[in-house]
């Protein structure tokens, strides 16, 4: 037995852990001492818990602690995890989801039971017994609220329903940067600015860490499509990453501290992202000096010495990778001393100190009860504030109650709604599906799931003496003529994608293009409902009355759209991506790597074959989404930032500030006859030389205003948005000179602008 073994840490410790019971030596030998104890006295002062287990030490002073008493088996058996549904081990405390990570029992190390839930708690192939889960609307739906505490709120709900299921560690916290429209992952993230990426993801992770919880960031870095994720090496500029998808993780990690950080499956600057020196080692844990710990993608090591001393610190579901990187063959990697003790030793630590420091061994996850309504009403309340009413002509919107007949059509309205894409994300809803079309997409076996109360349900509830009929789309030319002669004709249109795949093209699939125009030429009184993972085209949209975005609307989408029509609340959302008005207008009009992709296919008969390796070239650097149609000057169809209401505000008293940032002073009226939210944007602009002149968004606040209330606000920008990275220098530099602010309803709006000078200064990465 060597320095680390078992029986030697066990002599000097002499502790054993069960659960959550500590007893000093073996079973018997405590009784033994419990019974010599208590003779002669009526109680006996409980077993001492180990060092590591006082909770007033910080989560380093006890990881710390905690590392050093593992023999080298131990810590290589917390470096490296399983995917449940292909390992051939069911050990007790394994649960049925996407990871199982062993623990160490006799130190009081829990096993790590990870569960996907970008937008709720999953339960692949259904192989667990549970109930189901709350749904919450996509990613892309929380951006759209651009509202923090809702952000967070979405995020506890998350991290409860997860903790009540026995899980610690959830994998969710999606911030890939909308870089393409077409990215079929594009609902499970946070849009196209790095700002609001950024603090909306942030306190997504917050919130699931605030029920004691591990987060996960993911998926870095710039994976921003699905075409080729394996295989596509990425090309930017440093500095354009930095102040684009970097920037968008940077502001996260800040705001929502994750535990943990997934790379990603793609190569950039020719390495995979999980082996990447660049982005785990230099920037992530130095620059940022993030303390918790990165975890593979399942399916995203490629080596062991190279991805261990890069800065991956934990193999995870490795099963997918074929081969375990980093059980064995990073045991003898440690032991030839191919990778140091002291990089070993720092890789346990950051697991350890993560787990101290979201309480996930202080406060055990177990299974309890749910409260299901509790959450359903958090889902609705995301949603509410999640639906973009982009066109609302003649006063269409909202519908009054006493209209005599309505004509609800397609989109499976009568069924429920569209509750998310396909892959790692797709979730068992509680209460069960109310329709599902099978997929067999990419790499996954995957289900088009509808759930929730049907939106021609709640549309009729509020019309109960009205003539409600339902046509499902399959005819154009019947649904058009029920239409006809409708107050109102409802087209529900759907845009389902998938992980692993991306959307072909924007435009909305099957005839549904040609059913809305066929349902408009029938009846202008018509209102698009759409149920989307993101942008899609609009050829009919000149006319129709109304559209409004609901994205994947969640549990209660159904509800929700059903209030925003009915005006029961103001819609008060806005774009976190542009809609652009073809796919010429895209930096890459062709996805990179889709066309290969379709002639591999077609010449191997493989209709799953990836495409040949290839170099995605980020050119437009950090002018991403809407930066990109301003650096061209392209119209877009519907703009970053844009939403309109069922009130109107007016902004006056505009005051710029400089200095060392910009600060935004001004004062907001709600001008209209309802209540509802305002989204004042501020975005920033120079011309001085050397700065990137093209508008960003700096900052934003979204307030509740009464008829006729005014409210002041003031905001103080974050001065790395106002910086160049140089990489040079390796700093955040601000050239002095005059800034430009803009405070709009969406990027290009300058309602009101002003100027003022910033001090030239560099701030460290
Ligand atoms: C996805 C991750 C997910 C993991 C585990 C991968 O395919 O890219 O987002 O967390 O699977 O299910």
């Amino acid at each position: 037995m060597g320095q680390h073994s078992p029986a030697k840490q066990i002599a000097v410790e002499g502790v054993h852990v069960y659960g959550n019971r500590w007893i000093r030596g073996s079973a018997v030998l405590a009784a033994a001492m419990m019974m010599v104890a208590t003779m002669g006295q009526a109680k006996t002062a409980p077993p001492k818990p180990p060092r590591w287990m006082n909770t007033k030490l910080s989560a380093d002073a006890r990881a710390t602690m905690l590392q050093r008493m593992m023999t080298l088996d131990e810590k290589i058996a917390i470096l490296h995890g399983h995917s449940p549904l292909l390992w051939h081990e069911t050990p007790q405390d394994l649960l049925w989801a996407s990871g199982y990570v062993a623990g160490v029992p006799r130190l009081g190390i829990p096993a790590l039971r990870e569960t996907d839930a970008g937008l709720g708690v999953t339960n692949p192939l259904g192989k667990r017994q549970d109930q189901g889960s709350t749904v919450l609307p996509s990613g892309l739906a929380a951006a759209s609220t651009w509202n923090p505490t809702l952000a967070r709120e979405g995020g506890a709900m998350l991290g409860t329903e997860a903790h009540e299921n026995g899980f610690n560690v959830v994998l969710a916290g999606g911030i890939n940067l909308a870089r393409d429209p077409r990215n079929g992952r594009n609902f499970e993230y946070a849009g196209e600015d790095p700002l609001l990426a950024g603090v909306i993801v942030g306190n997504v992770v917050a919130g699931i860490q605030s029920k004691d919880e591990i987060s996960t960031l993911k998926h870095y870095a710039l994976n921003d499509q699905e075409t080729g994720r394996f295989i596509a090496d990425v090309e930017i500029d440093e500095s354009a990453a930095r102040e684009s998808d970097l920037l968008a993780f940077e502001l996260a990690i800040e705001g929502g501290a994750p535990g943990s950080i997934m790379c990603s499956y793609n190569k950039v600057w020719t390495f995979y992202a999980c082996e990447n020196d660049i982005l785990l080692n230099k920037i992530l844990k130095q620059d940022w000096r993030y303390p918790g710990f990165v975890m593979s993608d399942w399916g995203g090591t490629h080596s062991t010495e190279m991805a261990a001393i890069n800065g991956l610190d934990q193999e995870d579901g490795e099963e997918f990778d074929g081969h375990s990187y980093f059980a064995a063959p990073l045991e003898a990697a440690a032991k030839a001393g191919r990778v140091p003790k002291a990089r070993i030793n720092d890789m346990v630590h950051r697991i350890l100190r993560t787990m101290f420091e979201t309480g996930v061994i202080d406060r055990p996850a177990a299974p309890a009860t749910i409260d299901y309504d509790a959450d359903a009403a958090v889902s609705q309340r995301i949603a509410e504030q999640a639906i973009v009413l982009l066109k609302n002509t003649n006063g269409r919107l909202p519908l009054a109650t006493n209209l005599a007949r309505v004509a609800v059509i397609s989109g499976h309205a009568d069924m429920g709604i569209l509750g998310g894409g396909g892959g790692s994300s797709e979730v068992t809803p509680h209460g069960g599906y109310t329709f599902r079309i099978h997929h067999y997409e990419g790499d996954f076996d995957v289900n088009e799931n509808y759930m929730g109360p049907a939106p021609l349900k709640t549309i009729i509830a509020r019309l109960p003496d009205s003539k409600v009929e339902y046509n499902d789309g399959t005819n154009i030319a019947a649904a058009a003529a029920m239409a006809k002669d409708a107050d109102v004709a409802i087209v529900f249109a759907t845009q389902w994608t998938s992980e692993s795949v991306d959307a072909p093209n924007l435009s909305l699939a099957g005839d549904q293009d040609a059913l809305i125009a066929a349902v408009a030429a029938a009846n202008p009184r018509t209102i698009v409902v759409l149920e989307t993972s993101g942008p899609v085209l609009m050829p009919w949209l000149n006319n129709v009355e109304g559209v409004l975005e609901a994205w994947y609307s969640g549990s209660r989408g159904g509800e929700a759209i059903a209030r925003v029509l009915f005006g029961e609340v103001d819609p008060s959302s806005r774009l976190p991506i542009t809609f652009p008005m073809s796919e010429a207008q895209l930096p890459r009009p062709e996805l990179p790597g889709y066309a290969s992709m379709l002639e591999a296919r077609k010449t191997s008969g493989n209709p799953h074959a990836p495409p040949p390796p290839f170099t995605i070239n980020y050119f437009e650097g950090a002018n991403v989404g809407y930066r990109w149609y301003e650096s061209r000057k392209l119209t877009p169809l519907f703009p970053f930032g844009f939403g309109l209401s069922y009130t109107s505000f007016s902004y006056a008293n505009l005051k710029v500030e400089g200095g060392h940032t910009l600060t935004v002073s001004f004062d907001v009226t709600n001008t209209g006859t309802r209540a509802g939210y305002d989204t004042p944007e501020i975005y920033a602009t120079c011309e001085l030389e050397g700065m990137n002149s093209i508008r960003h968004l700096i900052g934003w606040n979204k307030l509740l205003l009464n008829p006729g209330q005014t409210q002041h606000v003031s905001i103080a920008a974050d001065p790395r948005l106002l910086a160049n990275f140089d990489e040079t220098a390796h700093v955040w530099k601000i050239i002095g000179g005059t800034y430009r602010a803009e405070l709009g309803r969406f990027a290009g709006d300058a309602a009101l602008s002003g100027e003022a000078k910033l001090q030239a200064s560099q701030m460290r990465p």
